[in-house]
């Protein structure tokens, strides 16, 4: 890899702001204490260090500051919420609920309860990657213990009408955790608004240190119980016991509100030259799709399928541009994109989709350049298509009978 390598890859994890590094630095230094060292100063200053972070995330989520707690990211929050929040609530009911577009770090807990004995249902999504409340409602029973969808994809940007599903969910007495790690700091995150009693988020897709995240558990209205994952400790109100990361805590706090100083403009730059990105690839090339919803979408996010290429062929044309691909090649799997499928995008289409994420680091001048390097990589790579010079022809690909008899 190059120095001059564009990064288009926001969406998988972002750079560390410097601003974050200086706020982390002295906890890594001479603020090293325990926070839960009650007997000095040491753990006095990490303590508040903490407790200063907790308060500005939780208000950033309109909550209060008893009501969130810090893990190791993400996936650490989603299985606590989801795992946790099931087997407490087990006696109440076994049926859980989510959709075919979540992370793994949601599906795979949900399919670890479900070895377990509990049921689950999967939503199915529209065309654009939505939900619909209507079908939530429907899937919802007197045993349904909880729900999880996410706010934002992590694939293809779509956005989830989270108020209406966490009001529905409410209705029905059933609770609502939202995976929110693609939004928080990027769009308007309210739980109160939002009808969400389990919240999960992760720093390093905010700008912050990878390895520490955050889970907000409502207190009121209702007062969620969670089972934990750990034992021993019994740190952050039992909760999620082990010795706090103190310099990823700040660096967390620091990163979101950095992210809050100027949301609105600053997502408005991005949605500006995502849009161009994509004009330019859609208008300047045939036979390009837009995979995700076209309004309802995360300003940094876009996915294209690029037909008559592969995903990996495009990656390793545009060397010097990071980004991903749904390609089966490009992940352990041998699927491709199960978020694509799950969009009734054809395997054709995912297998020659990249996405593009954009973040507060990029320029109008790289757009230009990812722009042109694609648009120059389809073209070449389509020039040795034999399918693409027959779908100039005028042939319906679809129709040809490719066995040689
Ligand atoms: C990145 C991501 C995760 C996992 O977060 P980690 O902090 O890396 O564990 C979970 N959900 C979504 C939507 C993500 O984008």
């Amino acid at each position: 890899m190059s120095d001059t390598a564009i990064y288009m890859d926001n969406q998988a994890t972002t750079p560390l702001d410097p601003r974050v590094l200086k706020a982390m630095l002295p906890y890594f230094e001479e603020h090293f204490g325990n926070a839960a060292s009650r007997s000095h100063g040491f753990g006095w200053t990490a303590e508040k260090a903490v407790e200063n972070a907790r308060l500005l995330i939780a208000d950033a989520l309109g909550a209060q500051s008893r009501e969130l707690i810090f893990t190791s990211g993400a996936t650490e929050s989603n299985n606590l919420a989801i795992l946790g929040a099931a087997r407490m609530y087990q006696s109440r009911g076994k049926h859980i609920v989510t959709a075919a577009t979540e992370h793994k770090a949601v599906l795979d807990p949900f399919l670890y309860l479900q070895n377990q004995g509990w049921e689950m249902t999967v939503l199915d999504v529209d065309e654009f990657g939505r939900v619909s409340p209507e079908n939530l409602r429907s899937a919802l029973r007197e045993d349904t213990t909880l729900v999880s969808i996410m706010h934002g994809n992590n694939e293809v940007g779509t956005l989830h009408p989270i108020a209406e599903i966490g009001a529905i969910c409410h209705e029905h007495g059933a609770l609502f955790h939202c995976d929110a790690t693609q939004t928080l700091g990027k769009e308007n995150v309210n739980v109160e608004e939002m009808n969400i009693d389990l919240l999960s988020c992760s720093a390093h897709k905010l700008y912050g240190p990878k390895g520490v995240g955050a889970l907000y558990i409502r207190r009121r209205n209702p007062r969620v119980r969670l089972e934990p994952l750990f034992h021993g400790g019994g740190h952050e109100r039992g909760f999620r016991s082990g010795t706090l990361n103190v310099p990823g805590v700040v660096g967390l706090a620091t990163a979101l509100e950095i992210c809050l100083e100027d949301m609105d403009t600053e997502q408005a730059r991005i949605r500006v030259m995502r849009d161009r990105l994509q004009h330019r690839l859609l208008s300047e090339l045939d036979y390009t799709h837009l995979n995700g919803h076209p309004e309802e979408r995360l300003a940094t996010n876009l996915n294209i399928s690029f037909e008559f290429v592969e995903g990996e062929s495009m990656l390793m044309g545009m060397d010097g541009i990071a980004v991903s691909s749904g390609s089966a090649c490009t992940s352990a799997s041998l699927e491709p994109s199960y978020v694509l499928r799950a969009l009734g995008v054809g395997d054709d289409k995912a297998h020659s989709s990249i996405r593009f994420s954009l973040g507060r680091f990029n320029t109008e001048a790289e757009v230009e350049e990812v722009a042109d390097r694609t648009i120059a990589t389809v073209q070449r790579l389509r020039e040795m298509s034999p399918l693409y010079e027959m779908a100039q022809e005028g042939i319906n690909i679809a129709s040809v009978n490719w066995s040689a008899h």
